[in-house]
């Protein structure tokens, strides 16, 4: 909100001084979650933990009902808009390719699960992908006393440029949403074959460790899990492991959200109406994740797949990590999710106001309240000629 005392930054540096700063690289997570407790606290922010969204209906006032559970308690809650801000799986949940996915599911997990690493002692362990996600799992992994940990990577090398952060600016912030379409597309197409480099430091910390082993160029083939390991067959070779981290990130698939499903069927995306060239697509693939975006309007909302079929799907927003080819990425990463929110923000106050015209033109002719007394003049004639 542009209040520069109400930055991490300024919390950290009151919390614990200005040196500490200069010395801090990441922020550790509970620390991230000590901040967001902070902010709420001085915001007055009516904030409700543990609270879990289970259906959208339509209600016949033009109103959007929402089912939430608290426990085991259910309650209705009547809005006129709904911001769906649920993050980088918001729409969907971790991708696994389904060759770990036909194995028992005691042999692997998707790296946004919940695990005891502890349970990993003297486990030999194989992290599938490279990017954040599969460094900070490995190095978590070597951390509680995994045995080995191989890290298998289908690229030739690690991902190494950081392309749309490097290009950030103002203008990459507020004029990304007014490209064409095809230049959006052109953008993310680039910024998806490129991939996004783990950090270093993240990688360090796999590598510091002597029984961690990268193999690159060497693509998941199949699994097939025995009493008590798995055989991985990769490009390079079998493999044989006691337990797999899926870091092979997260896909779109409303039937993974429930929650969504009254929405689901008139939610349009982007291979609805859009079919990428040859030109659109200088890496060559036609790719999945962004084909799977949802195709949203200018205030994040979503728009029915047959116009006329659900008007109230105009009211949810989607403002999670899928509208980054509708808007740029203003809607999950940290640097510019202010921006995003402004948007967001503006475009509902503007829509309100729309709605409700005839009680804002009411109040106008209503509105009686004068700054003038009449005793600040006096009407003179004018003189005699
Ligand atoms: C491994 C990894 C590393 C990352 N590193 C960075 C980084 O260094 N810098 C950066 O800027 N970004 C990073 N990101 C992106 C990160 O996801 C976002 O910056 C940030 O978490 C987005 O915040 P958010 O509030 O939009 O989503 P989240 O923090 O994901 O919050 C979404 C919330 O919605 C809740 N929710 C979902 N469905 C429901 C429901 N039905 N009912 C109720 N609640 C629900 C979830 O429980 C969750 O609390 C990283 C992401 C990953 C996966």
């Amino acid at each position: 909100m542009g209040i520069p005392s109400l930055t991490f930054r300024a919390w950290y540096e009151a919390s614990f001084g200005v040196q500490a700063w200069e010395e801090l690289d990441k922020i550790p997570t509970l620390m991230w979650q000590d901040y967001l407790i902070w902010l709420r606290r001085v915001l007055n922010s009516p904030v409700r933990n543990g609270v879990h969204l289970r259906d959208i209906a339509f209600h016949k006032d033009g109103l959007l009902t929402l089912t939430v559970q608290t426990g085991s308690v259910s309650e209705t809650i009547l809005c006129r808009r709904l911001v769906l801000a649920t993050g980088r799986d918001g729409l969907g949940g971790g991708y696994t390719p389904s060759v770990i996915k036909e194995i028992p599911r005691k042999f692997w997990m998707h790296s946004s699960e919940k695990l005891d690493f502890s349970t990993l002692r003297n486990r030999h362990v194989t992290v599938i992908g490279a990017g954040a996600s599969a460094m900070d799992n490995a190095a978590t992994a070597l951390e509680a006393g995994a045995a080995r940990v191989d890290v298998l990577i289908r690229r030739k090398d690690l991902p190494r440029v950081n392309k749309f952060t490097g290009i950030g600016s103002m203008g990459v912030v507020h004029g990304f949403h007014a490209l064409p379409d095809h230049w959006k597309w052109r953008f993310l197409d680039c910024v998806l074959s490129h991939q996004t480099p783990p950090p270093r430091s993240s990688v360090l910390r796999v590598s510091a460790h002597k029984n961690a082993f990268f193999h690159l160029d060497c693509e998941l083939l199949s699994c097939s899990a025995h009493s008590d390991h798995v055989s991985i067959t990769t490009s390079q070779g079998v493999l044989d492991t006691d337990f797999i981290i899926s870091a092979t990130g997260f896909n779109v698939d409303l039937s993974l959200r429930p929650e969504l499903s009254s929405l689901a069927p008139h939610i349009r995306f982007w291979k609805d109406r859009f079919k990428p060239t040859a030109e659109d697509m200088p890496s060559g693939f036609e790719n999945q994740e962004l084909l799977n975006s949802p195709d949203l309007g200018d205030g994040f909302e979503f728009q029915e797949k047959k116009p006329g079929s659900c008007p109230l799907l105009h009211f949810v927003h989607c403002f999670c990590f899928p509208a980054t080819l509708s808007h740029g990425k203003v809607s999950g990463d940290i640097p510019a999710i202010s921006e995003g929110a402004e948007r967001l923000t503006r475009h509902i106050t503007q829509s309100f106001f729309v709605e409700d015209c005839a009680i804002h033109y009411q109040d106008l002719e209503s509105y009686n309240d004068p700054e003038l007394s009449g005793d600040e003049w006096m009407n003179t004639p004018l003189p005699a000629r």
